[in-house]
């Protein structure tokens, strides 16, 4: 299959405990063409109803989509995570621009059977008229940024400024919807549904991105772990975090005497003992920002929204379980092998690193084991083992059969070992990872 269209088929499937949100959104997003819908009568089975339905079925999907954008920690709750939010913001988005495409084509095919000459104006961006200029311009900015930003592949933090462009197109689907606006309530409800997201996507643009928004924190340590790795300890200046093991925040450095911040959040997963006021993370320098962690200095303050993360739903606590972990992927279990109790189910982790000197944490996961019976530590050194394979991850950690997987670590790592394990007979609920959170 042609690799976006595989990604777009595997996004759409989203882990059975967040279809219920997803449910729920759809059927937000659908409303004002329901309403429309039920008021329509016989129109609603004509060339030009049809053009109404997939209008105000699109704006509702983009206007869900948008809200689906927001780092809510309570949406993260209700799909369990927010790679599954972001799933759910891209599926909602694509279904939304392919309904957008079908729009001017039932419009025109309905003009078709009363006057050719109008039909073929539909096809047009006339700018004489309002409705059809601000509808085009909509269709086709969306277009140019689908085809940009779904279809090119290209640096991460050029895609996400693309994608935040993508607003002007949204932004031409409000004009559209207003100019069109012929006081129903569908048109009410649909424009009503708009607003709301363009709010939320202003929200995220202006209180969540900026990194001046979330809890205060003073980094009061600072532990160089390896050549591109940085151990960080942070207490709070006012109240501090909230959070479940292995879960992650978005975190953002200030600007110091000493030190200059890249000016963006990130994600990092919490690697200490959610009773400790203080959070701890580990900082692999993998791009631009995370290049400028490195240099980080004790007294720097910054901020942090959160938690999030949805890695070990809690029906996974009662069966044995099976963590794998590349690289720094493996922080999540740094913070979650610090609860667990000895007289819980089985725990094996899988530390897949390039060698043993890369294996950085290799001795504080050891150190965890050695007070529960119930933990093993595994290794699997790429330079001698090869990459993590099935037969390489049953044969340290036995039968796969009723185990629980929880996955962290390069997508590409996840994304082979999750076809493995399907392909294996491991059903796909007891796969668990930080799915969606890479674009
Ligand atoms: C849930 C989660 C937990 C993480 N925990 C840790 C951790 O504990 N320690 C650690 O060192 N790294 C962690 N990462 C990875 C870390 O967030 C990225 O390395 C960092 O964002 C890269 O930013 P950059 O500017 O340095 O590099 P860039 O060049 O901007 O990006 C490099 C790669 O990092 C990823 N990335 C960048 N920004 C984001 C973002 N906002 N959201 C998701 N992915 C992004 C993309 O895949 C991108 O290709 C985690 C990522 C996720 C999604």
């Amino acid at each position: 299959m042609v690799p976006c269209l595989q990604k777009a088929k595997d996004e759409l499937v989203l882990t059975l405990p967040a279809r219920l949100p997803l449910l729920v959104a759809t059927a937000l997003a659908v409303t004002p063409t329901l309403t429309w819908a039920c008021s329509a009568g016989a129109d609603a089975l004509t060339w030009h109803g049809f053009a109404r339905f997939t209008g105000f079925a699109a704006a509702g999907l983009f206007a869900v989509s948008m809200l689906l954008m927001l780092r809510l920690t309570w949406l993260d709750r209700a799909f369990r995570g927010l790679g599954h939010v972001y799933q759910a913001h891209h599926a909602l988005g694509v279904a939304g621009f392919l309904l957008l495409l079908v729009h001017p084509l039932a419009l025109a095919l309905g003009a078709l059977r009363v006057e050719p000459a109008a039909a073929l104006r539909l096809l047009w961006p006339d700018p004489s008229s309002k409705v059809v200029f601000s509808g085009w311009l909509a269709l086709l900015l969306f277009l140019f940024f689908f085809v940009v930003t779904v279809a090119q592949r290209m640096p991460f933090r050029r895609w996400r400024r693309w994608h935040r462009a993508m607003g002007l197109s949204y932004g031409a689907m409000v004009w559209h919807l207003v100019t069109a606006y012929r006081g129903s309530v569908a048109a009410g409800l649909a424009l009503g549904l708009v607003t709301l997201g363009v709010l939320g996507f202003a929200h995220r643009l202006l209180a969540e991105d900026p990194p001046w928004r979330g809890l205060r924190y003073r980094i009061t340590s600072v532990r160089r772990r390896g050549p591109k790795v940085v151990d960080l300890v942070l207490e709070p200046l006012d109240k501090a975090l909230r959070f479940e093991a292995g879960q992650f925040v978005y975190l953002a450095m200030r600007d110091s005497p000493d030190y200059r911040a890249c000016g963006e959040s990130h994600p990092y997963t919490l690697t200490g003992h959610p009773d400790d006021p203080r959070l701890r993370v580990s900082v692999k320098a993998l791009g631009f920002c995370t290049r400028h962690v490195q240099d980080v200095t004790v007294g720097t303050e910054a901020v942090v929204q959160g938690p999030f993360g949805g890695l070990f739903p809690p029906k996974t606590q009662s069966r044995p379980q099976v963590w794998i972990g590349g690289g720094i992927g493996v922080t999540p279990f740094l913070g979650r092998a610090s609860i667990i109790a000895a007289d819980e189910p089985s725990i094996d982790i899988v530390y897949c690193a390039a060698n043993e000197g890369a294996a950085l944490y290799l001795e504080d996961l050891r150190a965890f084991a050695r007070d529960r019976s119930n933990m093993r530590i595994h290794t699997i050194y790429e330079d001698t083992d090869g990459l993590p394979t099935i037969s390489a991850i049953e044969s340290r950690v036995g039968s796969l059969e009723g185990k629980e997987f929880m996955l962290a670590g390069p997508p590409a790592m996840i994304d082979a070992l999750r076809r493995a394990l399907r392909a294996h007979g491991v059903p796909a609920s007891r796969i668990h990872a930080e799915e969606g959170m890479a674009r």
